[in-house]
């Protein structure tokens, strides 16, 4: 399509949105002191909330004041099973069957967790490789396994580092680099989209190639889960893990999901971390103690699960059933992250960076640099954010501005570019 820079031509985008109703499924902040709505590009980082929320959060409300401990039987979307309501939805997100996904615990958690099933170093292949510049709580939790297994994380982390001058990785060089040390490898734990540069990772490849040296291949899905289409059960992956308040709306740390792949499910030579909510179902509550794993990725869970928090996701997960699930997500958010990429380099080129890749590696968020001949960075993020909008500053030097397709519009990308213009 030819954009053109104009609010005209936006107008005319956001008319024939298939999608553009889907922003009144959700509340959008308002600058302060003032009836106008905020021009909300940080859907990366927390979700808008959905309105069918507070509806779902005040059911399960209703029915805790109404039945008590009843609500986990007779009841509708009773509390026991809960989380098998979430399980279609959820794996469609991610290219999954149901059985291979669950929401539980918190995402670095499952990681954790996750780890402790699939990474399983010997005193020769005992390596894990992440990105350098991977986001701190991954490189925490990866370094942490490697010492808790007794290895030297200065040895045990290989660390992808971009050429020098880039931001982001080349296929070619995550590549050689597994195959460089394909023998040491353990695991590769990489992102799906990644959180500051907005790169979309090759997964397929990834775990195509990694496998091939039998090396566990694992995804952090953060940026990666409601933002671009993933099919992990076909790719094979081993295992994944992302929460569900980034894009996928569901609040305010709310519980996260994890994936692990079918040909696993039934592996008793597995270790893991278990807990009775991953005890065989028809067993549970005979409590000896004797662990039976159910056969499917609900046999990782430890606890029952946080029914309000669920409910939030549930609400989520309809919300985006009804603007047609993620591929009619993914159409609408490349046209609009095309059109705000526009729109910055038709009139803003020779002051601000754009650092994400194009089109076919990047997801919603672009990642923008503003030239060193300007005021610092940082100064125009606080003078953006002063003037209605809500993005987000990443050190060391990044805005991250993630139009999101279920509530952002074309008109907000030129409000949003008109404001960034007037600040620098
Ligand atoms: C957002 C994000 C996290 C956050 O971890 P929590 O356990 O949910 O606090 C971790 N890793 C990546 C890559 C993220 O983008």
């Amino acid at each position: 399509m030819q954009f053109e820079d104009s609010l005209a031509f936006a107008n005319n985008l956001d008319s024939e949105d298939p999608l553009a109703h889907m922003r009144d499924a959700f509340h959008i902040p308002q600058i302060k002191d003032s009836d106008q709505n905020e021009i909300y590009f940080c859907g990366n980082s927390l979700g808008l909330q959905p309105k069918l929320t507070a509806q779902y959060l005040h059911d399960e409300l209703n029915k805790w004041q109404r039945l008590g401990v009843k609500g986990h039987f007779d009841c509708q979307y009773p509390w026991m099973p809960y989380h098998e309501f979430l399980a279609d939805e959820s794996a469609n997100l991610v290219g999954a069957k149901a059985t291979e996904v669950v929401c539980m615990n918190s995402l670095t958690a499952n990681l954790h967790f996750m780890m402790a099933s699939f990474y399983r170093p010997t005193a020769k292949k005992f390596k894990v490789m992440l990105e350098d510049h991977a986001f701190p709580s991954d490189h925490y939790a990866v370094e942490s396994q490697v010492k808790f297994h007794g290895f030297d994380p200065d040895e045990a982390m290989i660390l992808l580092k971009p050429r020098t001058g880039e931001e982001c990785l080349h296929l070619e060089d995550i590549l050689a680099t597994i195959k460089a040390h394909a023998d040491e490898l353990a695991l590769v734990m990489l992102p799906g989209v990644q959180y500051y540069t907005g790169q979309v990772f090759d997964m397929q490849v990834i775990t195509q190639v990694a496998q091939k040296h039998d090396i566990v291949v694992g995804f952090d899905l953060a940026h990666a889960a409601g933002n671009v289409e993933m099919q992990l059960h076909d790719w094979g992956v081993d295992f994944a893990a992302w929460c569900t308040y980034k894009y996928l709306n569901s609040g305010p740390g709310s519980v996260a999901g994890c994936f692990i792949h079918e040909k696993h499910h039934d592996n008793p030579d597995l270790p893991r971390f278990s807990g009775w909510w991953g005890h065989d179902k028809d067993t549970r509550f005979k409590m000896d103690n004797q662990f039976i794993p159910i056969k499917s990725a609900e046999g990782w869970q430890l606890s029952n699960p946080p029914i309000l928090s669920l409910a939030a996701i549930r609400a989520s997960l309809d919300t985006i059933k009804q603007a047609g699930g993620i591929g009619e997500l993914r159409k609408k958010s490349k046209q609009l992250t095309a059109y705000l990429r526009f729109l910055l380099q038709t009139r803003l080129a020779e002051h601000v960076d754009i650092i994400t890749p194009d089109e076919a590696l990047s997801g919603c968020q672009l990642s923008i640099c503003i030239s060193s001949d300007h005021k610092p960075g940082k100064e125009v993020f606080e003078a953006i954010e002063a003037a209605g909008v809500t993005c987000d500053w990443r050190e060391p030097d990044v805005i991250r501005v993630a139009p999101v397709p279920l509530y952002n519009s074309y008109t907000d990308c030129v409000k949003f570019v008109d404001i960034l213009e007037a600040s620098l």
